[in-house]
């Protein structure tokens, strides 16, 4: 009779690794998160959060999940984007899921790209779930669209942060390319940097009457808008009293009527223009 060998039952297989997924978590107001974003923070073991993360989008968490806060706390410095790595591989092989919640879109400034490089080299596959980022929040809070037939047909995603952080660096964009009137930048991390944006503005030879539109903390309950010019944001960005987080769209789309209150800063002499149907503030 033929015997078969035994299986030996004391070898376990390897874990599989947790699904790891990256969620947008939209720059504030909880309701604009996904369907597919509310079943994934419901579903996760885990759970990483950024500063910009608006806290009542914890409340779609499990209640066992481990949340861990990885952005800035009372001026302790961020995490470096090392150490979160290394959180993420370590309960990787311990939870069935992690969810990697980033404000407004993880693929928007927000590392996203570099996150995924880590984990794929460490053999875990990720997922996303894309987010609505800062500036079309702002455009649909403010109704002032990023993008008008007569008025603008480009929009740039722009930060105002350099490589080492809050430094001045416009260096790597054409500004001059973009002053053909139908142009729509929206800057992003440009709190420090206004005055050094204003100037680069000017200097690249856009109109001084160029309308800027700051947006804080759009759609959250503390939103405030403050409209100025470039020359304005060159001369005295003080003025604009800015408050992180806030984003400034600036080109004529940026001079349409606000919705909702606006503080209106502008010194610069403005001249009012008729587009085909919409009276413009600035232009
Ligand atoms: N991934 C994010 C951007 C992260 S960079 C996104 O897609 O929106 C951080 C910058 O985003 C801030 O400095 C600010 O410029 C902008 N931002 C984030 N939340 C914001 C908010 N609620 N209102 C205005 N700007 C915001």
């Amino acid at each position: 009779m033929r015997t078969f060998p035994q299986l030996d039952n004391t070898l376990t297989p390897p874990r599989p690794m947790a699904r790891v997924v990256l969620v947008g978590a939209n720059p504030g107001d909880p309701e604009l998160l996904t369907l597919k974003a509310v079943r994934a923070l419901g579903s996760a073991d885990v759970i990483l959060y950024d500063e910009l993360v608006d806290r009542s989008v914890l409340e779609h968490a499990h209640s066992e999940a481990t949340l861990i806060h990885v952005g800035k706390r009372g001026g302790q410095p961020s995490w470096k984007q090392a150490d979160i790595h290394e959180v993420i591989l370590e309960h990787a092989s311990a939870v069935q899921m992690i969810v990697r919640l980033k404000g407004g879109d993880p693929f928007v400034f927000g590392r996203g790209g570099e996150e995924i490089a880590a984990l794929r080299s460490a053999g875990i596959e990720v997922e996303v779930i894309p987010g609505i980022t800062a500036a079309v929040a702002a455009a649909a809070s403010t109704q002032v669209p990023l993008t008008h037939r007569d008025l603008s047909r480009t929009v740039t995603f722009l930060s105002g942060a350099g490589p080492g952080h809050g430094l001045p660096d416009f260096t790597h964009i054409d500004m001059a390319a973009l002053i053909d009137g139908q142009h729509t930048i929206a800057v992003y991390m440009a709190v420090r940097t206004a005055g050094a944006l204003g100037q680069t503005l000017l200097d690249a030879g856009w109109a001084a009457h160029t309308p800027v539109l700051a947006i804080e903390n759009a759609s959250r309950p503390g939103e405030r808008r403050v409209r100025a010019t470039a020359q304005d944001l060159a001369l005295r960005p003080q003025a604009l009293a800015l408050q992180s987080p806030a984003i400034l769209l600036v080109g004529r789309v940026a001079g349409l009527p606000v919705h909702g209150p606006v503080d209106e800063v502008v010194q610069t002499t403005i001249e009012r223009v008729q587009t085909q149907n919409q009276e413009l503030a600035y232009a």
